[in-house]
């Protein structure tokens, strides 16, 4: 596995950041996301917990950005509640992130050792469903 990584957007970790220490309350919200859209923009989100499956705040970013018209995202982060600090996408979000945004990067480490990775090396040997669709006429 190769590791390209580049340069730690820090406007962006603090943009989590600064969600998660004023948005996340209780139990129902632990977690934010932030987003580096192509055109610049931030965008932000909190997760939903819930016992049965509710989404990730990686996953609640990406509505969260279709609904601001942001559809392409270059970077992600998620922060932890109670100054938890970077937290790296669990499993789900990084096939769905590499579905929606296969050049991606996000950021993850901790404290003075975070960086910026490719989602295909948090992912090695991933499916790719877009390559295993059948052309249909
Ligand atoms: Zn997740």
């Amino acid at each position: 596995m190769t590791t390209q990584t580049s340069p730690v957007d820090h406007e962006l970790v603090q943009a989590a950041t600064d969600v998660a220490r004023t948005r996340c309350q209780g139990d129902n919200h632990t977690m934010a996301a932030a987003a580096r859209a192509r055109d610049g923009r931030i965008v932000t989100a909190v997760n939903a917990y819930h016992f049965t499956g509710g989404p990730c705040a990686e996953l609640v970013l990406i509505g969260a950005a279709a609904a601001r018209g942001v559809h392409e995202l270059d970077t992600v982060v998620a922060v932890g509640d109670r100054d938890r600090g970077v937290v790296p996408p669990c499993g789900r979000c990084r096939q769905v992130l590499l579905d929606y945004f296969p050049a991606i990067e996000v950021i993850v480490g901790e404290g003075d050792r975070i960086r910026t990775v490719l989602i295909t090396d948090l992912l090695p040997e991933s499916y790719v469903w877009s390559d295993h669709q059948l052309d249909v006429e």
